[in-house]
């Protein structure tokens, strides 16, 4: 619906530059203000929580954690995801408002890490949700969880409403 309203503008001269500002806008305020639904699940949750305090601080990128997905855009996946956690890790995600974004952090999180092949772990979440930013790492510092933040935000600034659904 919105990308039909947004092509038939576009098909209006000038249109075009009311889309592209309207899209400037839109990603200028959604890029400034992710809030993540904190979602630690092992040893890179304290890298999460690391980037998030003081020394690192998060809060100057706009990106405060949450802790409800009623009130997140952003997942950050930060740890070992069991077999058993998969359905609440769906769940949460489902609750999450559109537009909303899944980062990977750790080797876990992206494709099993140290638990590779065993019988009991989500063999990376993308198996699970969407995935968006992937960050390697076992754990991952704190500056390559900012660094992934960084992309998605640039990742944002490229969106279009004429690419919604
Ligand atoms: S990637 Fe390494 S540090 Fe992160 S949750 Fe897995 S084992 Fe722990």
């Amino acid at each position: 619906m919105i990308k039909r309203a947004a092509d038939a503008v576009c098909r209006i001269p000038g249109g075009s530059v009311v889309i592209a500002s309207v899209d400037y806008v839109l990603n200028w305020g959604r890029a400034s203000s992710l809030w993540p639904l904190t979602y630690g699940l092992a040893c890179c949750a304290i890298e999460m929580m690391a980037a998030a305090a003081s020394r690192y601080d998060l809060d100057r990128l706009g990106v405060i954690l949450r802790s409800t997905p009623r009130q997140s855009d952003l997942m950050i996946v930060a740890g070992t995801v069991s077999k058993k956690m998969a359905p609440v890790l769906r769940q949460l995600y489902d609750q999450m408002p559109e537009p909303k974004y899944v980062l990977a952090l750790g080797g876990c999180a992206c494709a099993g890490g140290p638990f590779h092949d065993s019988y009991f772990t989500v063999q990376g979440v993308d198996e699970i949700v969407p995935v968006d930013i992937y960050v390697a790492g076992c754990p991952p510092r704190p500056e390559a969880l900012i660094d992934g933040l960084v992309r998605l935000q640039e990742r944002i600034h490229r969106q279009s409403i004429r690419d919604s659904a």
